[in-house]
């Protein structure tokens, strides 16, 4: 039995949900209910209870004169207790109208009456052929991103600040092994780069880094301190494992959001590509940080050396059961110097899918259009957003040092001009808070329809 069952239930009679008013009241009913012991768990607010990218509670039917006990004494702000039967219904008629399998069919009507979907499906969807039902696969994702996160797109800008690692896992090209020139930025070095974002309008800044210990924790708490009280951005951290006590310190300072992909959902897997890792301790990871309070990112890398379709289900699966907030999957990219270098990368289609599958399933979360599928094609950002996704991360580590941060190699350093294009391509819209006349005099072209 995996470690996650001890975290999530599948088994629900009578599921229902608490929405809070806010974060701090929301870990605060957590912390009553555990201590309560009353099981419950974190999931993204679902579509058509709450805003989009909040954190709601989740528990049994039969503890809910209990909780609501408790909210009374406790003083607790909510927004409201709701049963998850009343399930949010989509219209997919124009779908189900398509030349598509009965198969098919049975998948759309099961998504058009939010039934969960299961393993066998995403397989089947995994494993589309033929050209009409992938395109129903890909209009049904751009109906439920329309309906959950609406047409604009969202911008977020990484600062990848560090490419030591002191991890040695067999994909990455800044794995500990690869002989090559490794860089840290200062302090001032980093927020002069959030400055400039700040400038542009950017809203959340993530700060990226290989597993890098040189960074304490009073280091890092001293950048994001800065960050939120001199630019109030929101900060998104993807700087691999740290101690539970740090997930807790970087929450309270502020820290909104916290990635650390799963990578797979497969032991077999995980193990074959992490020689210093382990899929339980991983997962460990990822609940201390959803427990922190900090929303968590979470998704993988599709098209791994020996990675089967059922193992791809597998991981799409997790990010629904676990209740992750932003779901960045991405293709496996061979990087130089690495165990895998010379080992095939992924499809284009074969992501795409996963991307649409993901927001199927996932509804009202974060999907990024990640710079890895923007590396495997040009045109992948563009083909991802329609799919489904609904953000952009800009890569805005400074010029000089960008180059060396090479993950895998043949990265595309997505700036604003190629995410613009990509927007545009894929008619959506800019993000509103963006300081326009400022970028239009950097250079970058912005048609008035987007903004
Ligand atoms: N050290 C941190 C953050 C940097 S790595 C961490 O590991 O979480 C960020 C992401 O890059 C990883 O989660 C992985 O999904 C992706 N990545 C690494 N090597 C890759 C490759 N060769 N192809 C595609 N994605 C890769
Ligand atoms: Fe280090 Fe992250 Fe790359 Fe693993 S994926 S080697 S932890 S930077």
């Amino acid at each position: 039995m995996s470690i996650l069952n001890s975290f999530i239930k599948n088994d629900y009679k009578n599921p229902y949900i608490l929405v809070c008013s806010s974060k701090a009241h929301m870990i605060y009913a957590k912390d009553i209910l555990e201590k309560n012991n009353i099981f419950n768990e974190l999931i993204p607010t679902p579509k058509g209870f709450g805003e989009i990218c909040t954190t709601a509670i989740k528990f049994e039917k039969n503890n809910k004169e209990k909780i609501e006990e408790l909210i009374k004494e406790k003083e607790i702000d909510y927004k409201g207790i709701y049963s998850l039967n009343k399930k949010y219904k989509y219209n997919l008629a124009s779908i189900l109208n398509m030349n598509i399998s009965s198969d098919m069919k049975k998948i759309v009507s099961k998504v058009e009456n939010n039934e969960d979907i299961t393993k066998k499906d995403i397989v089947y969807l995994l494993k589309i052929k033929q050209e009409e039902e992938y395109k129903a696969l890909i209009k049904m994702a751009d109906i439920i991103r329309k309906e959950c996160v609406g047409d604009r797109i969202e911008l977020r800008a990484a600062i990848e600040f560090s490419n030591y690692c002191k991890k040695n896992c067999n994909y990455c090209g800044l794995r500990r092994d690869n002989k090559q020139f490794r860089y840290r930025m200062t302090e001032k070095e980093i927020l002069k780069e959030v400055e400039k974002l700040y400038r542009i309008g950017i809203k959340t800044v993530i700060l990226q880094s290989g597993e890098d210990f040189y960074y304490t924790t009073d280091m890092l708490l001293n950048i994001i301190k800065v960050i939120k009280e001199k630019y109030k951005m929101g900060i998104t951290l993807s700087i691999g494992e740290r101690r539970k006590e740090e997930y807790k310190l970087f929450s309270d300072a502020g820290v909104n959001n916290y990635l650390l992909k799963i990578e797979t959902y497969s032991k077999r897997l995980f193990d074959y590509i992490h020689p210093d890792d382990d899929l339980d301790i991983r997962i460990q990871h990822t609940n201390w940080i959803k427990e922190s309070g900090m929303r968590v990112g979470s998704g993988g890398m599709i098209g791994l050396p020996s990675q089967s379709v059922e193992e791809i289900a597998d991981v799409i699966l997790f990010q629904k059961d676990f209740g992750v907030h932003m779901i960045g999957f991405g293709p496996f990219l061979p990087a130089k110097g690495t165990p895998y270098e010379n080992c095939k990368r992924s499809s284009l289609r074969l992501n795409l899918k996963v991307v649409a599958i993901t927001r199927i399933i996932c509804q009202n979360v974060f999907i990024p259009a990640t710079t890895a599928i923007a590396s495997l094609e040009k045109k992948g950002q563009t083909l991802a957003l329609e799919a489904g996704a609904n953000t952009i991360m800009l890569i805005s580590t400074p010029k000089a040092l960008r180059e060396d941060y090479e993950i895998y190699s043949n990265k595309n350093m997505v700036d604003l001009d190629f995410a613009i294009e990509s927007i545009i391509d894929s008619k959506r819209k800019l993000p509103k808070y963006l300081n326009y006349d400022y970028i239009e005099s950097l250079g970058c072209k912005i048609g008035n329809n987007l903004k």
